[in-house]
This record gives structure tokens, sequence and C-alpha cells, in this order.
């Protein structure tokens, strides 16, 4: 009866959504039963980027200012207040993201995901082609379906970066955008200016060879969250038709309370370029977010300068990168973003499985496109960190002791191999 009735009442699509759903929350569900089941001192789950740090102190301030206020609660333009949407366009202008960037340019959204959406109902009809580079964050798949596009996915380099001449092939009459995101999640690549300036130009003469407009979508939410010396270039700069999605879900740790913007490149589409602004606030208002959280756009306009802390995630990625290397992990150091993403040390559920008896929870790679490889999420507390260590060092000693009962092995094969930051993956055998 209950299946008879989830079979009438809920879309086909959708169920099938909900059966290939998310890896992630499924990983989720399984974390909160492994806590109750062991004791969550003793379980290392590292499988959310969901940050539970204290937002920025100018941010919680300038809340409580705003929601202090009896005035204003009601509607507003539906692309956000004039006055935060000022903010944030001079924000993009003294932080050199571009020279002449106004209000107009600025849509408020609900977080990046609701930027992404926005930008994909405004520009796809059925059956346009998004390229969408491997491994990609998961929730594209299912946001580019929403609005009746197709997902083209290609691949990136060995380590991470970006393969110009595969996007190239991978554009057809078809393709109506393409999809970056960096820092990447969930990879930590950021994109070098090079690169981007070499797909720019492709994608350009791609465009004007097929007679048809490309944009460049870009997901930028961990932009600030950066180590080393790592220079951000956010691509949305680098070519003329693109759209810059920004959250302060990871800078100022609030995911939940849904804030971000669209930034459309003020070069974007020549003079249609007011067409496609009026096109975006219709968007947010018939998708059905109307406008993005009133108090929340009011806080973050005054806190936009507040600094980002990235000093914990730097020393939590360390200690991981150590214990990695100790082991014998291969992977490619992050540059940004708060993920680390290794090379299983076999099979890729088996390993999963493996990880999962030493009550380390991780996500697979083949949830992001990237078959052989694992997720680590150092949005966690350093106590999981250590934890999660010790467990990496264990789960990566019962491959080596099963190897060595398989083969005999020298003395010191598996000591400390640390990888080249260009260590990749790409061409190894993913099923190792
Ligand atoms: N894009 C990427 C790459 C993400 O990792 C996430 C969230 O984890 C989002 C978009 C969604 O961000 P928001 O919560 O601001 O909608």
């Amino acid at each position: 009866m209950g299946i008879l009735l989830k079979a009438k009442m809920i879309a086909k699509k959708t169920i099938e959504r909900m059966e290939t759903g998310s890896a992630i929350r499924k990983m989720f569900d399984e974390g909160l039963s492994m806590k109750a089941e062991h004791g969550a001192e003793h379980v290392a789950d590292l499988s959310l980027g969901n940050p539970e740090f204290a937002p920025p102190k100018a941010f919680l301030e300038a809340l409580r200012r705003a929601a202090s206020e009896p005035t204003p609660h009601g509607y507003m333009p539906n692309a956000g207040y004039p006055h935060v949407r000022e903010a944030i366009a001079g924000y993009l202008n003294r932080h050199g993201y571009f020279e002449n960037a106004e209000a107009r340019h600025v849509l408020m959204t609900t977080g990046a995901a609701g930027a992404i959406n926005v930008v994909l109902k405004t520009i796809l009809d059925p059956g346009d082609e998004v390229i969408v580079l491997r491994p990609y964050f998961v929730e594209y798949r299912f946001y580019i379906d929403n609005h009746g596009g197709q997902m083209a996915l290609v691949d990136t380099n060995e380590d991470f970066s970006l393969d110009v001449e595969a996007v190239a092939a991978a554009v057809t009459r078809r393709t109506k955008a393409v999809m970056l995101n960096a820092p990447n999640n969930p990879s930590g690549r950021v994109y070098d200016r090079a690169s981007l300036e070499a797909l720019a130009e492709m994608l350009l003469r791609k465009a004007h060879e097929h007679g048809r407009a490309i944009a460049l979508i870009s997901d930028e939410p961990y932009r600030e969250l950066l180590f080393d010396d790592t220079a951000f270039v956010s691509p949305a700069t680098v070519y003329p038709n693109s759209f810059m999605c920004y959250s302060w879900s990871k800078s100022f740790n609030i995911a939940g309370e849904r804030i971000g913007y669209v930034a459309v490149n003020p070069a974007a589409m020549g003079e249609d370029r007011d067409a496609l602004l009026d096109a975006l606030a219709m968007t947010n208002r018939t998708l059905g977010f109307v406008n993005a959280p009133a108090l929340m756009q009011r806080a973050v306009a005054e806190a936009v300068e507040a600094e980002v802390e990235t000093g914990h995630y730097a020393a939590k990625r360390e200690k991981l990168c150590a214990a990695l290397d100790e082991s014998g992990y291969t992977y490619v150091k992050p540059e940004g973003a708060f993920y680390i993403f290794p090379q299983t040390l076999g099979p890729e559920e088996a390993f999963i499985r493996r990880a999962r008896e030493h009550l380390l929870l991780v996500v697979p790679g083949s949830a992001f496109g990237r078959p052989g490889h694992f997720r680590l999420s150092f949005a966690c507390d350093d106590r999981t960190v250590a934890l999660a260590c010790e467990k990496l060092r264990a789960v990566a000693g019962d491959y080596h002791r099963e190897r060595a009962q398989v083969e005999p092995v020298p003395r010191g094969a598996f000591a400390h191999k640390a990888p080249s930051p260009e260590a990749g993956t790409k061409g190894h055998d993913a099923s190792r």
C-alpha cells in the first residue's frame, strides 16, 4: 500500500533521485547510527563539509543590530536590498575582482546553491549541455537536471588541474555553460591564471564558431579558504560571460542561514546585459526564493570585510597530510577548501568498508565522479582530526599487512612516501 501510494504521489524522477541520492547524506545517517552504537568519541566522522565553528564577531554583531531594528521585514526587490547589492559591488571592486561592478550586477540569493540554480534556470533551454569537471560537487547533477539541462562530464588532469583541451573537445553546438568550482570540492584544487585564460580564449573561440554564447559559471564558496601562498583567481573575472556564484556558508560558517549572491561580470552579454540582469531577478522570484533572507542580507553587507579564519584549517590539513604521508597514501595536497581527496588503497568499496570497520567515515570518490578515491573533510574539531589520523594509519596498516602476506615486502617499502604536488590520479588503476 505504502509503495503503491509512493509510486502514485511522488514523481518518478524524485524517487529516482532519492534512490541514487546523495552518498554524503547517506554517510551522515550512517555516522549518526555509528555514533549511537559505539559512542561519538570513538568515531572519526570526516564525511561532511559542515563547519560548526563560530562566525566572525563582526557578522554576529551586525546580525544583532539588524535583528534589533523594528523594520524592515517585508518584501524587497527580488534581486535584494539595493544598499546590500551596492555594498557587495563595492567589495568586488575594492578587492580587484571587477573594476566597475555596480549594484545592478549583483543578485542576492539563498546561498551558492540558490545562486547556481537561478543562473541555470535563467540560461538553460531543454537539452542544453553544461560541462562539469570531474571530480565535481555531487549536487550539480541535480541542479542541472532541475532546469532541463544535460551534464557533460570532462576529466581534469591527474593533479586535478584544468585540462583545457579536454574541455574544448567536449564543447558542442548544444553547450550552454561550463561550470567551474575552485577551490574545488572535493580536491581542494585552485586553477591558475594561465589555464583560466587559455580556457577563456577557447570558449570565446568556440562560441564564435558555433554562433552561440557560452556562459561560465564559477562556483566559489571556498575562495577565502586558501593555504600556503596560493593565489585565488576567480574564473568569473577572466571570461566576460561569467556568473560568479558565492556564499558565506563556508567563509563565515553560516551554511544554515542561506545567504549568497550571483555577480554577473560587468562585461557580460554586451548590450543584452540589462535583459540578463532582469531575467535573473525574475528567476529568483519565480523559482520560489522570492528574495534572499532579509536579515542575513543586512548582516553580511555590514560585515562584508570581516576577516575569514583559515589558520585552524591549515593546521588540520598539515596533521592529516602527515598521517597520509606516513602511511603511504597517494594524494594531491589541497591548495584550498577543507577537503583532501586521496586514492583508496584498494578497490573503493572495500576500502570504504574497511575504513568504516575502523569507525572512520569518509565519502567514496565515485560520489564525485572519480572512483578510486575518498574524500576527507577537515571541517571538524581537532580531536576528530587526531582520531582520524590514527584510523588512517590503522586502515593502511591492514592493507600493508595483507599485501605482505601475499608477497613478502622488503623492509621500509611502505615508509614515508610524500607525493609531489604534481602527483596525480588519472591514468592510475582506480580499482587498485
Ligand atoms: N558548491 C559547492 C562546491 C559546495 O561544496 C557547496 C556546499 O557544500 C555548495 C555549492 C552549496 O553552498 P551553499 O550552502 O552556500 O548553498
